[in-house]
């Protein structure tokens, strides 16, 4: 993200990476940026299905879109003396885990420090009173400026349309399904936009929410034939007794997760689940599999202590299947404990609810994340464009 500054308007750029969890939390931030009348909103993005999925619910300014090369650009504003931001997916405990990694390596540091150079700053989808503690460790160990601007998608996505604009939600069977259901009966369980299993933890996962007794909606991406011939069966069966619903491919998840139905989520750990999670004060079961995930887990379930881990120990790249089953037994366990109606089952969602309530009080005015934002758009304003933009 590139800023221009100007007397009377500032001008800002983005240039999202092009994957479906990085583009959602950056138009979301463009659209912040776009709220305020003395700024001059442009997004650059692709032709690419991912960035048509979330890009058409932002009116208030303008796209560029075009065959993207994200580095050249960020080179050439620092060269210009363009202040460029840096937004940074997930948590400042997994930044900050990073970066004491690379530091510590010792042929790392030279990449690091070149990094930094050509950044004014970074901003966060995340806010104080949920991590206001690694914000502070952060900053001190990296010595570099951040902004908290979170939950970014519960400040801009306000109504049901925004909601929607999220999810292909074409048809509404989940929501006459969700319903049906009693408040807070139902385990959502989704492993974000790309995570693949093999067959085996397929069926394990099947199984345990079979036989966890609870009402689940299970958003199932495998595209695999053998998949899709078990997860047909196991969605008949689930179906006959009413128990579950599965949505292929894409789920509204931002309407899904604040239906009152939803009890609990089951979670890979992707930052923009854990902060949507969060928003709908919902208690969380972690599974992570790739990127920061492993991270994004320890807040959630050792320190903010609203969530039950089901054991997952294996990191794998994106794309891989991974070799690890989790075994019915264990997310069967930490299912129990998430629905649960024992003492250490309603202390998690007492905490969870009380988390949200921080959420929706950081973004009103007067508010951690709203009084950053401001801060934000008014220092950027201060820089003039001489050169002098970069520190
Ligand atoms: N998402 C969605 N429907 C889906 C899968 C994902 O709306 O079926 C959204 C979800 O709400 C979140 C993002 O896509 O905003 C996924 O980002 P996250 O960081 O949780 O995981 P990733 O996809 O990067 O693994």
């Amino acid at each position: 993200m590139e800023t221009v500054c100007d007397e009377k308007k500032l001008k800002v750029i983005f240039l999202p990476f092009l994957s479906t969890s990085h583009i959602i939390p950056i138009v979301d931030i463009a659209r912040l940026f776009a709220m305020h009348d003395d700024v001059d909103v442009t997004i650059i993005t692709s032709h690419h299905p991912s960035s048509c999925r979330v890009v058409p619910r932002f009116h208030q300014s303008r796209f560029v879109s075009w065959s993207f090369h994200q580095d050249p650009h960020a080179d050439a504003a620092a060269n210009l003396g363009i202040p460029r931001l840096m937004f940074l997916g997930g948590s400042y405990l997994s930044h900050s885990a990073q970066h004491s990694l690379k530091k510590y390596a010792p042929h790392h540091l030279e990449m690091t420090r070149l990094q930094k150079k050509k950044s004014y700053g970074s901003l966060f989808d995340t806010f104080y009173d949920l991590e206001g503690t690694y914000q502070e460790h952060y900053k001190t160990v990296t010595g570099t400026k951040t902004w908290s601007l979170g939950p970014v998608s519960l400040w801009v996505n306000q109504d049901a349309s925004d909601k929607a604009g999220r999810g292909y939600a074409k048809e509404e069977g989940w929501l006459k399904w969700l319903k049906s259901k009693p408040e807070k009966s139902v385990l959502y369980v989704s492993f974000g936009s790309m995570s693949k299993f093999p067959s085996s933890q397929l069926v394990e996962i099947a199984q345990a929410l079979e036989e966890s007794g609870h009402s689940f909606m299970w958003v199932v991406k495998n595209r695999d034939e053998g998949d899709d011939r078990f997860l047909e069966e196991f969605e008949k069966r689930v179906k006959a007794s009413n128990k579950g619903y599965l949505i292929w491919g894409w789920a509204p998840q931002l309407l899904i997760l604040e239906n009152s139905a939803i009890g609990g989520l089951v979670t890979h750990c992707g930052w923009n689940t854990i902060m949507e999670g969060v928003t709908a004060g919902l208690p969380m079961a972690t599974w992570p599999l790739f990127a920061e995930q492993f991270f994004n887990e320890k807040p959630v379930v050792d320190v903010l202590k609203i969530g039950v881990a089901v054991g997952a120990k294996e990191w794998r790249p994106w794309n891989d299947f991974g070799k690890e089953v989790v075994k019915k037994e264990d997310i069967g366990k930490a299912i129990a404990l998430l629905m649960g109606s024992g003492e250490e089952s309603a202390e998690m969602r007492r905490k969870a609810v009380v988390l949200a309530t921080a959420a929706k009080t950081a973004i009103q005015v007067g508010g951690s994340s709203h009084t950053n934002m401001l801060g934000l758009i008014q220092e950027l304003k201060s820089l003039r464009f001489e050169g002098n933009c970069l520190p």
